[in-house]
């Protein structure tokens, strides 16, 4: 089976664990601030904090953002559950903006209506979290217009992202938000096995969420509420988790870190030859947009034609059959059933409902070969031959 994504794990990568596993320290030793100040570095942000997982990120940075009960979040209904959940662990409610039919990001035109709506009747939102879709940035520039108009805070679930540029710059460096989050589960465009990354520019945020990973504790004496005991004293000051990223674990990222523009670069080209071999057949491809860079994590195609509507799930059962590992980014969130327990009902947001119908991942990763790909692409064309009306 050609799967959707896969990890690209090399010697090199191999090498650096392998040294981290013979050294004194597994976890809490120099490799994750090393990870962490290179990430920093990468993405032009103030500070990084490296976690367990980007879930675990959303969730910190939530509560470093002070969201709790009685608040409101809004993220996209096209992304992963985790995207939604952030809010509700820190009690908060959950809200969704439909997307844009092309891209599946948050559409900024609803997003607009849907703040003058929440002014109207007093419920607008404290934090907003866009989804970069694929790797592709969301217009951020409107989004934070918005955000001075109407008072909230932008927290960018980068989590397919790292490595896509936004206008003049890496997305990370939170010039248009509060905070980022980055994954490196193993199917994202770089990995750690399993971690995350929180990205800002801002300090007291940064502060909040080193804390909170490691059970709220702090050594930090101009933290404390009395002089330290002595040597061995900590104080707990927040109630935290345990979130930590293990040296093993990042320095996994430091040397895949050290491939992420080339990869990126491969993807890209991966794409680009997508688009030409599949031009012509009854297909919406991924859209292109000025002055970004997609990390392109993901390559999503959406079936439109007539002809073809109504054969979403034959052709994705022919593919599978074929030994081509598609797959659907994302069944919407509200349509899950805990969220429809919680009181959301279908047809709420019909752009991602729509966007759910009609889409296919084929796969992507950097080590795709072309023949691979020319088997993914002959793969799809029979079945859309074996399926359109
Ligand atoms: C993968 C993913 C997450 C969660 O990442 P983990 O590192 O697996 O916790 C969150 N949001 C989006 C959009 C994702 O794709």
């Amino acid at each position: 089976m050609i799967p959707y994504g896969r990890q690209d794990v090399t010697d090199a990568d191999i090498a650096a664990v392998v040294a981290v596993l013979r050294s004194e320290f597994l976890t809490q030793g120099p490799e994750v601030p090393k990870f962490e100040a290179a990430v920093s570095a990468y993405c032009g942000s103030g500070y990084a904090v490296a976690v367990s997982n980007a879930t675990a990120a959303l969730h910190l940075a939530c509560l470093a953002l002070e969201v709790g009960r009685g608040d409101r979040v809004w993220t996209s209904p096209i992304s992963f559950v985790a995207s939604a959940n952030c809010a509700l662990y820190c009690g908060a409610d959950i809200d969704f903006v439909d997307v844009e039919p092309e891209s599946g990001n948050l559409s900024v035109s609803k997003l607009a209506d849907k703040l003058r709506h929440a002014r109207a009747a007093g419920t607008l939102p404290k934090v907003v979290i866009p989804v970069h879709l694929c790797g592709r940035p969301c217009d951020l520039v409107s989004i934070h217009a918005l955000s001075r108009e109407f008072g909230f805070r932008i927290l960018e679930d980068a989590s397919h992202a790292i490595g896509a540029r936004y206008l003049d710059g890496p997305i990370g460096n939170c010039r248009y938000s509060d905070a980022a989050v980055f994954s490196f589960h193993p199917v994202k465009v770089m990995t750690t096995g399993e971690g995350g990354m929180f990205v800002t520019n801002d300090a007291t945020l940064a502060a909040r969420v080193v804390r909170t990973r490691n059970h709220g504790i702090t050594r930090q004496p101009e933290e404390m509420t009395r002089p330290p005991d002595g040597p061995w004293y900590y104080q707990q000051i927040d109630l935290g988790y345990n979130y930590r990223m293990t040296d093993i674990q990042a320095a996994l990222g430091s040397s895949q870190l050290t491939r992420l523009d080339a990869a990126i670069a491969h993807r890209n080209r991966l794409a680009e030859r997508y688009d030409k071999l599949l031009a012509g057949l009854p297909l919406e491809l991924p859209p292109r947009a000025m002055h970004q860079i997609s990390a392109m994590h993901l390559y999503i195609v959406r079936l439109v034609s007539p002809s073809v509507i109504g054969a979403h799930r034959a052709i994705f059962e022919s593919m599978r059959e074929a030994g081509i590992g598609v797959n659907l980014h994302y069944i919407p969130i509200h349509l899950q059933p805990y969220y429809q327990q919680h009181g959301f009902s279908a047809a709420t947001f019909p752009e991602a409902e729509r966007f759910y119908s009609r889409a296919i991942s084929l796969p992507m990763y950097p080590t795709l070969t072309e023949e691979e790909q020319d088997l993914v692409v002959r793969g799809l064309k029979n079945a859309i031959l074996a399926h359109s009306r």
